[in-house]
C-alpha cells in the first residue's frame, strides 16, 4: 500500500550510503578494507573475561577508560578527544555540529560517499572540487570561500596520500573554517594531522579502530582537536544520545590501544603485503596511484573493471566496484593475507592469460 502524497510530502527523503557487501559465508573477502589479522590479543582476554552482569548497566556516558587511553597513546588531554560508535558515528556528528553555514562545505568529488549522503542528510550546501587527472586533490580549490572541509588522508578510494605540509597549507587557507581530515587509513601512510592540532585550532582528526586495529565489527571511532571543538561535539552527542559505546566495546578499545607494538607489527605485515601486491599487478598489467592505505585502487587497460569484478566474485573472491564516472574502470582491492592475495593473482593470471 502506498501513502498519500501529503503524508509524503513531510518526511526526509535521502539517497543512502551503499556499505559494501558483507556475504555470511567464508569468502575471500577484499572489498571492505577491513584488516585480515585478529584484534590485539588483550582483547580476547578482556572478552574472555567479561561479567555479563556489568549489562544491567549503562555504560560510561563519558567513556572516560577509552578517551584516557587515547590521550595517552596519543599525547593529549582526554579533553581533546572524542569517541563514537565507529567513525561513521564521529564524522555524521561532526557534519551535524560544525558544517552550519550557509557557504558550502567543500570535499573533494571522489571521496568517501558518505560526504554527500550526511551533507544531503543535514541539508548542509556543498560543492566537490575534482581531483586532478592523477586522481590529487587540488589545494588551490580550497582556498574558496566555505562553510568548512573535509577530506580523507590518504584519500579514498583512491589510496593516495598528501604530506602534511598539503594539510598544513589548506589548514592555514581556512583559518575561519573547521577543517576535518578523516585519516582512517593514516597509520599505513605516513605521519598523521595530529601533529598539527595545538598549531591549528580549526583542526580536527578522525581516526578509526576498523582499519590498523582490526576492529571493524567493535564500531569504534574518534576524534582529536581543539578542546572547544570537542566540548560543541560533546554537546550534540548527549542531544542525541548518552550511552552511545557499549560496555563491551569502551574495555576492549582501551585494550587494544595498551598494545603498540601488535598496532605496529599489524600494520608493518599490511604495508609489506601492499607492496608485493603493487609489484604484482603492475607485472599483470594494471595501473594505479601509488596506493598508502591498505588498499590498491587499480584498473586494467585491457580489460572491463565490471567484467574482472563479476568474475572474481563469481570466484568467491569479492573486491569493491562503483560504475561511476572517472572511477569505472577501477577495482578498489584491500590489502588481505598473503595467502589471499595470492588467490587473488592466481585467478587474476589466469583471467588475464
Ligand atoms: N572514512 C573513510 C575514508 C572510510 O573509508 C571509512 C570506512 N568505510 C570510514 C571513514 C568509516 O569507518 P568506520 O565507521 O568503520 O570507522
Amino acid at each position: 500500500m502506498g501513502i498519500n502524497a501529503n503524508l509524503l510530502k513531510n518526511i526526509r527523503k535521502v539517497e543512502p550510503y551503499v556499505p559494501g557487501e558483507q556475504p555470511q559465508r567464508k569468502v575471500i573477502k577484499l572489498n571492505t578494507n577491513e584488516n585480515p589479522y585478529p584484534p590485539a590479543p588483550g582483547v580476547k582476554k578482556v572478552l574472555e573475561q567479561f561479567q555479563t552482569d556489568m549489562l544491567r548497566l549503562y555504560p560510561d556516558p563519558t567513556a572516560e577508560i577509552l578517551t584516557e587511553a587515547l590521550a595517552g597513546f596519543y599525547g593529549v588531554d582526554k579533553e581533546q578527544v572524542f569517541t563514537g560508535v565507529g567513525s561513521d558515528d564521529v564524522l555524521s556528528l561532526c557534519f551535524l555540529t560544525f558544517f552550519n553555514s550557509d557557504k558550502p562545505i567543500l570535499f573533494p568529488d571522489i571521496t568517501y560517499s558518505f560526504y554527500k549522503v550526511w551533507a544531503q542528510l543535514y541539508r548542509i550546501p556543498y560543492v566537490c572540487p575534482k581531483l586532478n587527472e592523477d586522481f590529487r586533490i587540488v589545494r588551490e580549490d580550497y582556498y574558496q570561500e566555505n562553510g568548512g572541509i573535509i577530506f580523507p588522508n590518504p584519500n579514498a578510494p583512491t589510496s593516495i596520500y598528501e604530506e602534511l605540509e598539503f594539510v598544513e597549507d589548506i589548514l592555514d587557507h581556512n583559518k575561519e573554517s573547521v577543517v576535518i581530515v578523516d585519516e582512517a587509513y593514516v597509520d599505513f601512510a605516513g605521519r598523521s594531522a595530529l601533529e598539527l592540532i595545538e598549531k591549528y585550532d580549526n583542526l580536527l582528526v578522525v581516526q578509526t579502530f576498523s582499519k590498523a586495529r582490526s576492529m571493524a565489527g567493535m564500531r569504534i571511532g574518534y576524534a582529536i582537536g581543539n578542546r572547544a571543538l570537542i566540548r560543541c561535539l560533546n554537546d550534540v552527542k548527549y542531544s542525541f544520545n548518552s550511552y552511545t559505546l557499549n560496555q563491551t566495546a569502551l574495555i576492549c578499545g582501551a585494550e587494544a590501544v595498551r598494545d603498540k607494538a601488535y598496532f605496529e607489527k599489524n600494520i608493518s605485515k599490511i604495508i609489506k603485503t601492499r607492496e608485493m601486491a603493487k609489484e604484482k599487478l603492475a607485472g599483470l598489467g594494471f595501473v594505479f596511484p601509488d596506493a598508502k592505505a591498505n588498499f590498491i585502487f587499480a584498473a586494467h587497460p585491457k580489460y572491463s573493471a565490471q567484467e574482472m569484478y563479476l568474475a572474481l566474485k563469481k570466484a568467491d573472491i569479492y573486491v569493491r566496484h562503483w560504475d561511476g564516472e572517472r572511477i569505472r574502470d577501477y577495482l578498489r582491492i584491500t590489502i588481505g593475507t598473503e595467502e589471499e592475495m595470492r588467490i587473488l593473482f592466481d585467478f587474476l593470471q589466469q583471467y588475464i592469460k
